[in-house]
């Protein structure tokens, strides 16, 4: 009898826990072969203000995580054939040549990937295929929910209150125990370098942290370190708002991102350690928990409003906002050279890292909307070119929250630049550490350059304008 083939499409789920298209697969068919396309259009594309589609950083990180799934299925009997080209026609052409029954893939639900996921069932149903969907990006499964996606709340506390205690987080899909090899000969195809795309890796930057090597075994790795091993995530509450170390929060969120780990395994992890140590009234287990949920919360977003979420009028529909878009301010900003340096050393952070924390990014999207005035969009695109841990709806929809245009309006952010730095940073070392020109200031001035007198400068012998820019924004303006 004719043998049942699957192709199982790996996208942004590098891994082999939970991995619900591969489980799919393995329990449909009598052959499964597993593939990843590197997606041209990605790999070498610009964004709509010019910027590599994906930044090396990036692109790095998802070579990594190709590079150890092939490993990890090669421990299991199987191989990860890897193409370049146009997802659409690549599977095409291997589904056409293997005579599959199926392709199965985890959905994915925003524009580009649409596009390519529709293409590509499109080519299937002309050789009498079918694209198979699985889920594997949230913690909770839409079906669970108390509400229909359409009806989602456009409010975190609110969805909060809705899901939190009601709604279970399922158990998450074992490693499989053996994937069989395909008989059919078949080239297992070269895992591109950096210089294929035409990108030059970043030079190592000492200052980097580097905890950042893609693949599911380091993800697991980091988790591992994060719960059991250091038990920084006791202190998670409070240490998240740091930004200067490799743990003052998970640094999970480009495993994450790229599916190297599931959020519902994550989410019993937590739960395990929570059991054994007896910290459930740990608040910072909790607030872990919460940002789990806020990612879910914003992929909802998505679903629900669509391509709302990239539109300058946001999921709201605000269009009573003119946006401007200054080219030479936005590459200030860009640069880390806006002469604000609690927001230029984070700049110069991403820049060299692809990373910057949680507070970082609520500061300087902060300024770019309401200190330069400019196009929320410009900054949210930048981002989604360097980010290490980019995730379309993650953010699109913290960007749309920061210019006001996105979920809970009435609490968008317009932050004091300079108490955000005395709070958070408060001895300037971690202006400091990103902008070692400045490491000679006196502690009044650290955040505040543009205040020394000329004679200070002088005395100093360091000149705004020459050694560090002048400030684009007078940090006058947020005296309390
Ligand atoms: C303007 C802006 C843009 C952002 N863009 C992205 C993005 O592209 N990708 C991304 O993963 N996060 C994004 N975030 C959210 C957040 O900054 C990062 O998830 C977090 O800094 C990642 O570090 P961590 O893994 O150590 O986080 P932790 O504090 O350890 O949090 C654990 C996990 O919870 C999730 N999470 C935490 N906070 C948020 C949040 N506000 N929104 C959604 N998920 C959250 C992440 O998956 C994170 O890995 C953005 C935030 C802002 C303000």
């Amino acid at each position: 009898m004719h043998k049942r083939t699957a192709i199982v499409w790996f996208r942004l789920d590098l891994r082999l826990h939970d991995n619900e298209a591969l489980s799919e697969a393995l329990n449909s068919a009598e052959e499964v072969i597993p593939v990843y396309v590197f997606d041209e259009r990605k790999f070498k594309g610009t964004t709509r203000f010019g910027f590599p589609k994906i930044g090396s950083h990036r692109a790095q990180f998802i070579i990594e995580s190709v590079k150890d799934l092939r490993a990890n299925l090669r421990k299991l009997g199987s191989d990860l054939y890897v193409r370049v080209g146009q997802p659409e026609e690549e599977l095409f052409n291997i589904a056409r040549r293997v005579k599959s029954s199926w392709i199965f893939c985890n959905r994915e639900r925003m524009d580009e990937e649409l596009k390519v996921q529709d293409s590509l069932e499109q080519k299937l149903w002309s050789i009498g295929q079918e694209l198979r969907y699985s889920r594997g990006k949230l913690l909770y499964y839409t079906a669970d929910l108390p509400f229909p996606i359409t009806h989602t709340p456009d409010s975190f506390t609110l969805f909060k209150k809705e899901v939190e205690r009601y709604v279970p987080v399922r158990q998450p899909l074992p490693i499989p125990e053996r994937i069989p090899p395909t008989a059919v000969a078949l080239s297992s195809g070269d895992i591109p370098s950096l210089e294929d795309f035409g990108m030059l890796s970043s030079p190592v930057d000492k200052r980097d942290f580097n905890i950042f090597e893609g693949g599911e075994t380091k993800g697991l790795q980091r988790l591992n370190d994060y719960l059991w091993e250091s038990q920084s995530v006791l202190n998670h509450k409070d240490s998240r708002n740091e930004m200067l170390g490799a743990d003052y929060s998970s640094k999970l969120s480009p495993w994450l991102a790229l599916g190297c780990l599931s959020p519902k395994m994550i989410y019993h992890e937590l739960k395990r350690f929570d059991e054994q140590y007896g910290t459930r009234k740990n608040k910072s287990i909790t607030c872990f928990f919460l940002e789990l949920m806020q990612r879910d919360f914003y992929r909802l977003m998505g679903k629900k409003h669509g391509s709302k979420i990239f539109y300058e009028s946001g999921i709201r529909d605000t269009e009573n906002k003119e946006w401007e878009e200054n080219q030479e301010l936005f590459m200030q900003w860009v640069n880390g050279e806006t002469g604000v340096p609690f927001i230029d050393a984070h700049m110069r952070e991403l820049k060299h890292t692809g990373y910057m924390s949680n507070r970082g990014r609520q500061n300087v999207s902060s300024f770019l909307i309401n200190d330069l005035g400019l196009n929320w969009v410009m900054g949210a695109d930048y981002f989604e070119s360097q980010l290490i841990d980019y995730d379309v709806c993650s953010n699109y929809c913290n960007w749309g929250y920061a210019a006001g245009v996105g979920s809970d309006p009435k609490e968008y952010q317009n932050l004091n630049i300079i108490s955000q730095a005395k709070r958070f940073d408060p001895n300037g070392e971690y202006v400091k550490y990103w902008l070692p020109e400045l490491s000679m200031l006196p502690a009044q001035y650290i955040h505040q350059p543009d205040q020394l007198s000329y004679k200070e400068q002088e005395d100093l012998h360091f000149m705004i304008g020459d050694d560090y820019p002048k400030a684009l924004v007078s940090t006058d303006r947020w005296a309390s």
